[in-house]
């Protein structure tokens, strides 16, 4: 069985995330979307609140489920007898950082890939920070995120 995980901050996911997992869920037998904990950002929403959006999210696909990982994601990758770790890359921006890390990554443990996916041209502009910079605002988030996601910034933002 080839298994997957997809790992982020996920803080909230995005419909760029969800093109993403739609489309590895294609390529691979299970997909893990795996939250991390310990991404040294400043998260708007709680682990627990991240996952149950996801939870929400990823229902329509039959193979994908969610977990959430402490340290390094290779080893949790490879805890988990993942074949890939999949990342979702955007513009060029995006590149130079996540070159490193998937050389890093190898390195520490040969057996697991880096799959990287283009953003879809709809989504390349968008980033959970995006949306949380609309949303504090006030402004429409409504075209960026999934329903359950639009409802929790709303009560958040008190609009
Ligand atoms: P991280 O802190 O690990 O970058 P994110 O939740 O920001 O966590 O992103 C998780 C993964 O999803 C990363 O590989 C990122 O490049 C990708 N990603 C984020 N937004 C988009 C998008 N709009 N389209 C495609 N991929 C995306």
């Amino acid at each position: 069985m080839k298994l997957a995980i997809y790992p982020g901050s996920f803080d909230p996911v995005s419909n760029g995330h969800l093109d993403i997992i739609e489309r590895a869920a294609l390529l691979f037998d299970q997909l893990i979307v795996a939250v991390s904990i310990n991404s040294g950002k400043n998260p708007l929403f709680t682990l627990e609140e991240r996952v149950q959006m996801l939870s929400e999210a990823i229902k329509p696909y039959s193979n994908v489920t969610i977990d959430s990982f402490t340290g390094l994601t290779v080893n949790y990758a490879a805890d988990k007898q993942a074949r890939a770790i999949v990342r979702g890359l955007r513009a060029i921006s995006d590149f130079e950082n996540e070159f490193q890390m998937a050389l890093t990554n190898k390195k520490l443990q040969p057996h697991v890939e880096t799959v990287f996916m283009m953003a879809q041209a709809e989504w390349s502009f968008l980033s959970s920070s995006v949306v949380k910079e609309v949303a504090s605002y006030g402004g429409c988030i409504g075209g960026f995120v999934p329903a359950v996601v639009e409802k929790k910034l709303r009560d958040r933002f008190g609009f």
